[in-house]
């Protein structure tokens, strides 16, 4: 069980519930970091008493600084800074919430040092799965799920044979736009996209389960945990996102973790493993849920999800390439410049036309191949304004 953590992206909703859980069970905080919101790093940093906190963005960390003279939490920034605390010396285990390839260096940073991880972040499984496992059994780490569909089959695992599994079962909700046409899609909103029907999460999570490219990135997640390949991994639409996800086995029986949806029950049992301990979460009611509903996903009109099989059945840095275009297509979907089905057209084009795929990539190649992506993608869409 974890008893000091840092906390990468301790301000996004992952982060948040992290803190909650962390202040429920009095797990020390050694590390916070943030992107660029220091009012709220300042709260977490008052009351938790790291021993220091990072900043990516130069001028809100010196701001930190200051308001923060009065303490002794040493405070850091850049790239660098966020990867001191993924390092700090005396933490056993670090919550790598980061949204985005950004958390990749960080996470490799910390399983170096020795650090296990409890990972929310999957950009950095999708973008560097093949280095993060890798590093994960050199250094003799463990790396914990944090995803509720991966926290579910690591659960569902438990106490299953070796070589027992046959099939991964994840489930999606469908996100806001689930049973829509593709001419209803056209002329959809950031607002509307933005209205997930069961989980409060970060924007572009949000926008990424509206997609179903969050459900990809879950499949690719699922390939590096769990050693599986795509023909493994089946995807049933579930609204209600109570069962979390199933496993099944040889013997085809399928086993199920349920729970109401709130992210503190896998983010407590990643930082808790093996052990079960109270949760401030409400208990699951099945009579009050009634019934359950199960249908196939719709790959065509939401293509993301299928481009993501793609990139996962060609390996190499195929899904680095989709992950980059994801996000970059993402952010210009949260500025308005581009509509929402052009993240599928970008994503599926960016996979289409990558060609230096190669089979021993370095981390530089995947640092490459990700800036590479965002540049073309940014250079034909930038200007647009809808
Ligand atoms: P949020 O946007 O809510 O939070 C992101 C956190 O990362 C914030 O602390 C933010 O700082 C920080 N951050 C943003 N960009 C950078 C960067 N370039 N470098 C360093 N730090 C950065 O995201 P979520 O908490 O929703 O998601 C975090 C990760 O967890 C994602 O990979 C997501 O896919 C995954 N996840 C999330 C779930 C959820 O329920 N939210 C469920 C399952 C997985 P600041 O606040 O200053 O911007
Ligand atoms: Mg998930």
């Amino acid at each position: 069980m974890a008893s000091k953590i840092s906390v990468l992206g301790s301000t996004g909703s992952i982060g948040t519930q992290t803190l909650d859980v962390a202040r429920m069970h009095g797990l020390e905080i050694t590390a916070l970091t943030a992107n660029s919101n220091i009012n709220l790093l300042e709260k977490q940093a008052r009351e938790f008493h790291p021993k220091m906190v990072a900043v990516l963005d130069l001028g809100a960390a010196a701001q930190l600084k200051i308001a923060l003279r009065d303490t002794d939490i040493e405070v850091f920034c850049g790239e660098e800074g966020i990867c001191n605390a993924a390092v700090e010396p005396e933490c056993d285990t670090v919550v790598n919430a980061i949204v985005g390839v950004a958390g990749l260096v960080p996470t490799l940073s910390a399983i170096k040092a020795g650090k296990n991880i409890a990972l929310a972040n999957k950009e950095t499984l999708v973008a560097g799965g093949a280095l993060v496992m890798k590093s994960v059994n050199s250094y003799g780490v463990k790396l914990y799920p944090v995803d509720s569909e991966h926290s579910a089959i690591f659960q569902c695992l438990q106490g299953c044979p070796k070589n027992s599994l046959k099939k991964i079962i994840l489930t999606a909700s469908g996100g806001a736009f689930f049973g829509k046409t593709k001419d209803e899609l056209e002329n959809v909103t950031v607002k509307e996209a933005l209205s997930h029907p069961n989980w409060e999460m970060g924007a572009k999570i949000t926008i990424d389960s509206a997609t179903m490219m969050n459900k990809g990135l879950e499949v690719i997640e699922a390939s590096w945990l769990f050693n599986c390949k795509d023909e493994d991994i089946d995807v049933i639409i579930h609204r209600e996102s109570i069962i979390h996800s199933m496993i099944q086995l040889k013997d085809n029986a399928v086993i199920a973790q349920l729970g109401v949806p709130d992210m503190r029950i896998p983010i407590q049992y990643a930082l808790t493993y093996p052990n079960r301990l109270a949760s401030p979460t409400k208990e699951l009611d099945l009579s009050e849920i009634g019934c359950m509903n199960f249908q196939k996903p719709d790959y065509e009109t939401f293509r993301c999800l299928s481009i993501c099989r793609k990139a996962l059945r060609l390996g190499g840095l195929y899904p680095t390439v989709a992950n980059a275009a994801n996000e970059a297509a993402v952010e210009m979907f949260l500025r308005e410049q581009i509509r929402f089905l052009d993240i599928a057209e970008i994503v599926g084009n960016a996979v289409d036309t990558f060609k230096d795929n190669t089979e021993n990539f370095t981390l530089e190649d995947i640092l490459n191949t990700d800036k590479n992506t965002r540049l073309k993608v940014k250079d034909k869409y930038g200007h647009n304004n809808y």
